[in-house]
């Protein structure tokens, strides 16, 4: 109590300090107000809000509760996982992919909360076992989901059905035990796969093989066709020094195209409504 006491007598010393060695106040009157931080009485959301480096980032309100079946899984024509490249949908949806690792860029976090986005991450092993921590806080408070892109990322076309079936498996495994729930998507390195990457994704238990239709490089959306997003494309990005740059002109370019980003789960591996 005594110590509580003489803090608090030396916390309004301070003050009464600081406050005693504030300049006088200048004859000039029409000085304006201080300016307080008052919760807005608006319901509206923001827009937009302040990004790191003095950036903007355009905000997405859901479209619908996340987390609930979009659609049926893909069909698959065969027996082996369906490989989506685009996904079917007369909504105005696009889904935002982040591959490998390799660069955790400290900004990232904060970057998917504030746009309210959730991007789905294809990580390889040998990147996340860098810092588990770090992919798992995406996951975790960024509700980011985790996928997965092989453990070591090689070129997996031609090469033997137990080769590919490792890295495949063993990623998923690696993923699980280290970052929490068990991938259900699966994206080949350099987008090359064979039918033994089929038979080896389908045997590790995926519900599809994940392509991409429009991506980004160096703070520019690059489109397979055409001039701009549409609903159903699935951008893809990586984890590199140029993060910032990348989510913000994939943010920015959905805005501009009036298309809103929501989970690549809801369409691909959600249960069936
Ligand atoms: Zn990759």
């Amino acid at each position: 109590m005594r110590r509580i006491g003489a803090a608090l007598a030396a916390a309004l010393a301070l003050v009464a300090t600081a406050c005693g060695t504030e300049p006088e106040a200048t004859p000039r009157a029409a000085a304006p107000a201080p300016t307080t931080t008052t919760t807005p009485t608006t319901t509206t959301p923001p827009t937009a809000v302040p990004g790191p480096g003095g950036t903007t980032v355009p905000v997405f309100q859901h479209p619908y509760p996340y987390g609930t079946a979009r659609a049926k899984p893909p069909a698959s024509p065969d027996g082996l996982v369906p490989v989506v490249r685009r996904i079917e949908t007369d909504q105005p949806h696009v889904f935002i992919t982040i591959d490998d690792g390799a660069v955790r860029h400290p900004a990232a976090l904060e970057l998917m909360r504030s746009a309210n986005v959730r991007p789905s991450l294809f990580l390889n092993t040998k990147h996340v076992q860098e810092d588990p921590a770090y992919f798992k806080a995406l996951q975790d408070r960024a509700s980011a989901q985790v996928h997965a892109h092989t453990a070591n990322h090689p070129n997996l076309q031609g090469k033997p059905y137990e080769f590919q079936k490792q890295e495949i498996c063993g990623n998923a495994d690696y993923l699980q035990q280290h970052v929490g729930a068990r991938p259900r998507l699966f994206r080949p390195p350099f987008g090359n796969y064979d039918a033994n990457t089929r038979r080896a994704a389908t045997d590790c238990g995926f519900t599809a093989l994940v392509m991409w239709t429009a991506a980004v490089n160096d703070g520019v959306v690059q489109f397979q066709a055409g001039g701009k997003l549409n609903a159903g494309d699935v951008v893809l990005m990586h984890f590199r020094q140029t993060f910032v740059e990348d989510f913000l002109a994939f943010l920015e370019r959905c805005k501009r195209d009036g298309l809103t980003p929501v989970p690549l789960e809801d369409y691909l591996s959600a249960p069936r409504p």
